[in-house]
């Protein structure tokens, strides 16, 4: 039984569509995937850096505690300098005053580089938010674009399928079951176009019998890939 090579181009055609509808479909979720992935870094981030803002904070203000409570103690050395009972009292009390100095123009030091750092972190809270921010807006946008587009291309596949299924009617009734069990299984690789040398699909080469079999316009499959072949436009015996 003879079949139209036509047909099974145009099959080929809508499997191909299909095929392709179906890679955009998987796309569509990942860019959303993505996005949300990008979004959850952000707000770790963001997290994490005012977390470091908050520890400084507190580590400064602990510092600066300490350092208050030095000056505290200095000064109140200092009123018990003038009324030192002897001169050993007197010299004890200014080697005290003068170790807790340097120690306070040490943590002085540090306090300054804190509060430097303080500065630093809160200009990275500032860009962790807008980076935040705007990984919201990206998403939410990405979002709205791939629940159209997925929404247009489901109503697009249904129809192409629906094309497909009609015109899987007209295939001979002695290839059906054999084409149906490829179509399932391989999609747009259950059909090949071939210019009767090399299979469209896989290369494999065609024997001189399989290439009459196809200029007779008969049902064959590839020997590699197992496809269903249909003759390229314009190749006529040769
Ligand atoms: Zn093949």
């Amino acid at each position: 039984m003879s079949v139209d090579f036509g047909l099974l181009r145009t099959l080929h055609r809508m499997h191909r569509q299909l095929a392709d509808i179906d890679q955009r479909l998987r796309k569509g979720p990942l860019q959303v995937k993505i996005a949300t992935q990008n979004e959850a870094s952000f707000a770790g981030e963001l997290d994490a850096t005012k977390l470091r803002q908050k520890e400084n904070r507190l580590a400064t203000d602990r510092k600066q505690m300490t350092m208050n409570e030095r000056d505290a103690k200095v000064q109140d050395m200092q009123a018990k300098l003038n009324a030192a009972g002897s001169n050993k009292e007197f010299q004890l009390l200014k080697d005290r005053i003068a170790a807790d100095q340097q120690a306070s123009s040490v943590l002085a030091d540090e306090i300054f580089e804190m509060l430097e750092r303080q500065d630093k972190i809160d200009a990275d809270v500032v860009v962790a938010t807008e980076n935040l921010e705007k990984s919201k807006i990206d998403k939410k946008r990405i979002t709205e674009k791939v629940t159209l587009e997925m929404k247009a291309l489901r109503v697009e596949r249904q129809r192409i399928a629906e094309e497909l299924a009609e015109s899987e009617k007209k295939l001979p009734m002695d290839v059906k079951t054999d084409y149906r069990r490829r179509a399932d299984a391989k999609g747009e690789d259950a059909l090949a176009e071939t210019d009767a040398i090399t299979c469209g699909n896989c290369q494999v080469h065609l024997t001189a019998q399989m290439k009459a079999s196809l200029l007779m316009k008969q049902i064959l499959f590839c020997q590699g890939c197992g496809a269903l072949y249909y003759l390229k436009e314009g190749v006529t015996a040769y």
